[in-house]
């Protein structure tokens, strides 16, 4: 036999209740018992009463528009359910039972006050009017319904709003009830109760749940079905976690855990009486009735998690009580939490360090200003006297709970817990866990909730899907090929690497767009030029900020000269940072040092190894190097590909100035080639490889021999360069003509040796490795410790959208690894 209730939702409307009908129905036709079915008011109905009452209490007249309201509701649901001469008697019942709410309420505003006793006689109405009308409802499908006032079931103590069961009378009451009934199926109101002195008293919010566990109880259910809205319990608020999934079973304990913090699918004290009597609690939707949803019961199903599902309570305050008297002196926390009990207020979590200096304790935030003038009077004497200090009290606040029978046995769930709160930036406040082990409790600022409980989800529950939210600045040629290639590896990273990319933000010159919900790789570029707004780097960040989500990566595709002042912000939000762009690495040392101090200060990441030789592994060979002691004696390198192209396209008979032109015409040198020849970007990157050896060095450390003949420098256009060049024709062909004479070959080489950078065009003989070089290819050698016989060599391809992007997209996956 089963006890069926359904809630709120699932009566709110007559099309609701058609779907509470053929559940019952149905049970009927597969020759299912049914005990009882309990029911909630109409969504929303309670809370209505209650304005209601307080409307009434300060003389609102308006409060009867609200009674119309509710009237209106039922009447709809007789009108659209019941056959048309049925419909009169239904009505009249209705129309009675709303003239005695009213005359309540005449009541209430005569006299101008609204006691907990009358509120809860007011909030009766909301469960007998749906009771009423959908047991006429029933009936008229051919069920023997009967409506049924709880009234006569339930005793309870006289805590009116939440009043106490007494157990003993109640399940006498059940069983006199249930005996004189015969075959009918009881429809019966959930939430209310009665005293002794037949005062109506409620069981506290959401409180039919436990009306059904109570009936269920004493009548031997063998099921207590909860109908609601969702598909049972899940691993998480699905509203903040989109990924939380359903939970197929889970332990009584575990519900109890799970419910009291926030999972608002059951009310906490049904648990008590099914739990007793060992029946089993189904959690099921009404509007997808074939869902197995969740069944309560004394054991759970093996699971592949180790926890069970993360709850949180999104708002509280801590209440700290501190004092150098605290120490070693006994009663001073039986004093306080006998002082809160008496006082009713509620504590949800305590910690207490073992120096026992301070003891804090989190309690909802409406209480916060009572508990403070409550303790400083009880311990007023302790505070003159010192041995208490005042009583602090933090605000905007929540819990996070992750809850689990499996954690009893198993370690370092409290490890991989702080660890992936480590790593996204949030703080923990105060930590609790019971010896019961099923429950390990955190308390963090209320800002980083949502970041929190995904990014907890995410190791706890999608091991096999870690996410990287991708936010990317420049949606150049590198920017977009970086796109392409993603989108081209989605797949396999995410089956083969268990790495989910999400792109959550990306911005060109001229418009941005962010979606939390992430950006389809597919179509970004329509949705920019769509849906995008004015690009604005600082309310980029700002909503990168706001968003707050877990294993956050900024990707800074430009060259930009200012978007590098967000860097060190962004790390200290804990955002990692992976870019091409060199501005931030060769400024002033003391810039490059504090952004590389922000990454190990907030464990986040910031790579940059196409800052040198684009996706060549230079920077992480380096730092390779650097990490496993080796040391530097001297970097040789070819770091530019444009000048590599122009010295390995330069023979006699060709002019020099023809050489820089078809090099330009080729898109290898900036749209002014005065940027690559004045070595000012090699310079950039051999002062980074240097600081990345160890050595601190400054831009003006840097040498450079200067290439060009100070006319061409000088020149006031591009066109007149071209022109100097020209004339200057007999200064490089003399280069080169000396070189050729020694059977040398012109390089452009960057050298760190002894503490000095130097950057000059050098001749280079046969034995040496830069003697080979084609195309417009880079080369670096590393002569260290280690490597001091025969240098360390890299070469290839240091130019170009492709490889570059190649560089970046495989930083942004070695960061999605470091978070495993
Ligand atoms: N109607 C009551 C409430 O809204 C009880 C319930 O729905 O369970 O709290
Ligand atoms: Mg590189």
């Amino acid at each position: 036999m089963n006890v069926l209730k359904f809630g709120g939702t699932s009566v709110k409307s007559a099309e609701n209740i058609k779907k509470v009908i053929s559940i019952i129905l149905n049970h009927r036709q597969n020759g299912d018992v049914l005990g009882a079915v309990v029911l909630s008011a109409m969504s929303g109905v309670t809370n209505q009463l209650i304005e209601i009452g307080r409307m009434a209490a300060t003389n609102n007249p308006d409060y009867l528009e609200l009674i119309r309201g509710i009237e209106e509701r039922h009447f709809n649901v007789i009108k659209s359910l019941i056959p048309i001469k049925e419909q009169s008697k239904v009505f009249a019942t209705v129309r009675g039972t709303v003239n005695e709410l009213e005359d309540l309420l005449r009541g209430v505003s005569l006299i101008r006050e609204l006691s907990d006793r009358t509120l809860d006689l007011v909030m009766s109405f909301g469960e007998r009017l749906s009771c009423l009308v959908i047991s006429e409802c029933l009936k008229s499908k051919g069920v023997p319904a009967r409506f049924c006032d709880a009234r006569q079931l339930i005793r309870t103590d006289a805590q009116f709003s939440m009043a106490e069961v007494e157990e003993t009378a109640t399940n006498q009451q059940i069983k006199d009830y249930f005996s004189t009934i015969g075959a009918d199926l009881p429809i019966v109101t959930g939430f209310i109760g009665s005293t002794a002195q037949n005062e109506t008293t409620t069981l506290g919010r959401g409180g039919s749940d436990y009306t059904a566990s109570i009936l269920g109880a004493a009548l031997n259910a063998d099921f207590i079905d909860i109908w609601t809205d969702v598909d049972g319990m899940m691993t998480a608020d699905p509203r903040k976690v989109p990924n939380a999934f359903n939970i197929p079973t889970i332990t009584y304990a575990e519900a109890m855990e799970l419910s009291h913090f926030g999972a608002k699918v059951i009310y906490p004290p049904t648990l008590q009486p099914a739990f007793a009597k060992n029946i089993p609690i189904r959690i099921l939707n009404t509007f997808n009735a074939s869902h197995e949803g969740t069944v309560i019961s004394r054991t759970a199903d093996r699971r592949d998690f180790t926890i069970t599902g993360i709850s949180s309570i999104d708002d509280i305050v801590l209440v700290n009580i501190q004092g150098s008297g605290m120490i070693g002196v006994a009663g001073v926390s039986a004093k306080l939490f006998s002082t809160l009990a008496h006082y009713k207020i509620s504590v949800i979590l305590i910690s207490q360090a073992s120096s026992e200096h301070s003891i804090c304790f989190a309690i909802e935030p409406r209480n916060a200003d009572r508990v403070r003038e409550i303790l400083e009077a009880e311990f007023a004497t302790e505070i003159l006297h010192g041995h208490i200090d005042n009583i602090s009290i933090e605000r905007d606040l929540s819990i996070i709970a992750t809850v689990g029978e499996g954690m009893k046995k198993s370690s370092g769930i409290a490890g991989k817990l702080f660890s992936v709160l480590g790593k996204n930036g949030v703080n923990i406040i105060a930590i609790a866990q019971g010896s019961s082990e099923i429950n390990i409790s955190v308390v963090i600022n209320k800002n980083n909730l949502s970041k929190a409980l995904n990014a907890m989800h995410n190791v706890f529950f999608q091991s096999e899907a870690r996410i990287l939210n991708l936010y990317l600045v420049g949606a150049g040629l590198i920017g977009r090929t970086l796109l392409q290639q993603i989108q081209a590896q989605y797949e396999y990273l995410r089956t083969e690497k268990s790495l989910r990319i999400c792109l959550v933000g990306v911005s060109n010159t001229k418009k941005m767009l962010l979606d939390p919900k992430g950006i389809d790789l597919t179509n970004w570029q329509e949705r920019l030029s769509s849906e995008g707004v004015t690009t604005s780097l600082p309310a980029f960040v700002d909503k990168l900020k706001d968003y707050n989500l877990p294993n956050s990566v900024f990707i800074d595709c430009t060259a930009d000269k200012d978007i590098p002042l967000f860097y060190e912000p962004l790390l200290n939000a804990n955002v990692s940072i992976v870019t091409p762009n060199k501005v931030a690495n060769s400024g002033p040392y003391a810039d490059y040092k504090r952004l590389q101090r922000a990454t190990v200060r907030r464990g986040v990441k910031f790579l940059y190894e196409t800052n040198v030789g684009a996706g060549l592994p230079i920077i992480n060979t380096l730092q390779g190097l650097m990490t496993s002691g080796d040391r530097f004696l001297k970097i040789e390198a070819i770091l530019s590909g444009t000048l590599s192209y122009i010295f390995n396209t330069f023979r006699p008979g060709v002019s020099f100035a023809e050489v820089v032109r078809e090099a330009k015409a080729k898109g290898f040198t900036e749209p002014d080639p005065r940027e690559d020849l004045s070595g000012m970007d090699v310079a950039r990157k051999i002062l980074i490889l240097a600081r990345e050896a160890g050595f601190e060095l400054e831009p003006s450390d840097v040498t450079i021999n200067n290439l060009l003949p100070e006319s061409c420098i000088a020149a006031p256009s591009i066109p007149a360069f071209f022109e100097e060049l020209e004339r200057n024709n007999a200064f490089f062909e003399n280069l080169l003509q000396e070189a050729e004479n020694r059977n040398e070959k012109l390089r452009y080489v960057a050298t760190f040796e002894n503490g000095k950078v130097t950057i000059e065009l050098r001749s280079v003989g046969f034995e040496h490795p830069f003697y080979s070089l084609s195309g417009a290819d880079n080369i670096i050698s590393f002569t260290t410790e280690r490597y001091k016989e025969r240098p360390l060599v890299i070469k290839g391809p240091g130019a170009g959208a492709e490889v570059t992007a190649t560089g970046v997209f495989a930083d942004v996956v070695s960061i999605g690894s470091y978070l495993a």
